[in-house]
């Protein structure tokens, strides 16, 4: 029941139900990954009728697992030229599970230029007209189809930045609040989608119930129990990120030096305490937004936020330590709420937060408008969400922004934006910059939480250590489970009750490296879609290899050779 797949011919309209058993041990990223591989054409245009749209849950969505409904929306990505899987929180995985959804996916290339919803209910999918609905951003498009479906529906829209194709666009998803605060952000998932024309995808679960089947549940639930115990009993998801949300890391990794600061030419930020997780929890405390909120049922760490402006009213909803960093400190921006305002504006218009505050960081380095200027900020971004001429440029992303201005030193590793952390000063996290398919994603495999075991700055070590966290990141991904569910799983009996859920879920025997093993498979078909796309395996920018960060004192010293090394399946 949950393997159907819905397949929509956007060209002839043709609407057809799968049932994949043959897909059953493939979900999430690993899913998409293999699509990919087996459907689309690593040369095709990204934004040709060659390239799919896919938009699939995780191995455990519909479980009792915690926070299982992440869905990933991938694709061959527009700003990167290779493979692409976002995935993003919200409502819509629950949603696939009640209505008995694996995956959907998108083919081919409208003839004319109607816009169009793809309504999904218990009894099918439909195509809809949706001109009423174009040019809309993603909070008015998903109130407006709330009006006209119900407000208990779950709305995937892109916003205008999907529709004109830029290479920085998103699919924003609705929170349990309704708002389209959730997003797919990465590699310009959003730019397919409109390629494609369609603006959103309601999901209405009316009349349905969810039916997780299990191979054995009471094993599944014993193990279920024992990964909880894990989770709450894990100081930063047990603590930190209920309290304070991802932005409970500004402060540490600034301390470590780590922070983007002015386009990557520092890791400090003397003003660091003005956009804190400490500075985001008392401001909500204060004006009545909250910490401690769940972006999807079944979550509990919470590490999602809602952030009310100083007038006391909403403003937006899961301001991350990634935007803050790459929107506040990278451009010197001080003031949590205009961080906050741009983080609204993005969710709006349907950009990638992260590539955005990018990109405006090297308009910053180029003159063009002063480092810190919160208005200047707010107005490049306004003129994306026109569709200015220079707003097209910005919408392009980070790499066609700098390229446009003559920057040299652009923070992009395979097309893509650097994550929040400089690469030189977290050199784990600067090894799956330059050596993941995806590009620069600290989703890939993040090494914070190993600064305290492998010296951050130096290189020894970081090759391996990039290499098994990507593995177990990518696990992650084909589980749809949140990656913050992850940190209990260095302490082996946590893992191995993971490892129990498999068993409980699917049968037979599982282990570690049966479990791992989807991981590697899946990066392996990255790898062999991102070469025949020519996407290099390995890409750092010339920049973090000759200027010393002077938080650090380190530049970054690995050579492709050593590089290469990395993930090597
Ligand atoms: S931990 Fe945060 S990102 Fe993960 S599911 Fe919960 S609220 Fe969403």
């Amino acid at each position: 029941m949950a393997d159907k797949f819905i397949r929509v011919n956007i060209g002839s309209k043709k609407i057809t139900l799968e049932e994949r058993k043959d897909l059953e041990l493939y979900g999430g990223r690993g899913l998409i990954d293999k699509i990919l591989n087996d459907e689309v054409d690593p040369n095709c245009d990204a934004m040709g009728p060659g390239n799919k749209l896919i938009i699939c849950v995780g191995l455990l969505n519909g479980t009792a697992a915690p926070a299982s409904g992440r869905i990933s929306v991938g694709c061959k990505s527009p700003l990167t030229g290779g493979v692409k899987e976002a995935n993003v929180g919200g409502t819509a995985g629950a949603a696939f599970a009640r209505l008995g959804l694996k995956a959907i996916i998108v083919e081919n290339a409208p003839a004319g230029d109607a816009w169009y919803i793809l309504k999904v209910t218990k009894d099918g999918a439909e195509l809809v007209p949706g001109n009423k609905y174009a040019g809309l951003g993603t909070y008015a498009a998903a109130a407006k189809l709330m009006e006209e479906y119900g407000s208990k529906i779950s709305v995937m829209t892109i916003g205008p930045a999907g529709e004109r194709g830029y290479k920085n666009s998103t699919v924003q998803v609705t929170d349990p609040s309704g708002h389209t605060a959730r997003a797919a952000g990465r590699g310009g998932v959003g730019a397919v989608m409109g390629s494609k024309r369609i603006k959103a995808i309601v999901l209405d679960t009316e009349g349905t119930k969810l039916e997780a089947a299990y191979v054995d549940k009471e094993k599944f639930m014993e193990a279920n129990r024992k990964f909880i115990e894990g989770i709450k009993g894990h100081p930063i998801s047990g603590g930190g990120y209920p309290a304070m949300g991802t932005a409970a890391g500004v402060l540490g990794v600034n301390a470590l030096g780590a922070l983007p600061t002015k386009n990557f030419s520092d890791g400090r930020f003397d003003k660091a305490e003005n956009i804190s997780g400490e500075t985001l929890a008392k401001n909500a405390k204060e004006r009545g937004g909250r910490t401690g909120h769940a972006c999807q049922t079944g979550c509990i760490i919470r590490c999602s936020n809602v952030y009310h402006g100083p007038d006391g009213k909403y403003l937006t909803s899961g301001l991350e330590y990634e935007t803050i960093g790459l929107v506040g400190s990278n451009c010197l921006i001080s003031n949590l709420d205009t961080v906050a305002a741009i983080d609204r504006m993005c969710d709006d218009f349907g950009l990638d937060t992260m590539e955005t505050g990018a990109t405006i960081g090297v308009v910053m380095e180029s003159g063009k408008i002063a480092w810190g200027d919160d208005e200047a900020a707010i107005k490049l971004v306004q003129e994306i969400g026109e569709g200015t001429e220079f707003g097209t440029v910005l919408g392009n992303g980070t790499l066609a922004t700098g390229q446009y201005l003559g920057v040299k030193r652009i923070p992009v590793a395979k097309g893509q934006g650097f994550a929040a952390y400089d690469p030189r000063s977290l050199k784990g996290t600067g090894v799956t910059y330059a050596t993941a398919p995806q590009g620069a994603d600290h989703t890939c495999g993040n090494s914070l939480g190993t600064v305290g075991e492998i010296d951050p700055y130096n290189k020894a070590g970081q090759v391996e250590l990039s290499t098994n966290l990507q593995v177990v990141f990518c696990m992650m991904d084909c589980t749809g489970m949140c990656l913050f569910n992850s940190f209990c799983t260095v302490d082996e009996q946590y893992l191995m009750a993971v490892v129990k859920m498999f068993e409980g879920k699917f049968g037979g025997e599982w282990t570690v490296d049966r479990l791992m093993g989807l991981a590697v498979e899946a990066i392996a078909l990255e790898k062999k879609f991102n070469e025949s796309a020519g996407v290099p395996k390995v890409d750092v920018p010339e920049f973090i290899r000759t200027e010393v960060v002077p938080s650090s004192g380190a530049v970054f010293d690995l050579t492709d050779e050593e590089l290469s090394q990395a993930i090597p399946f």
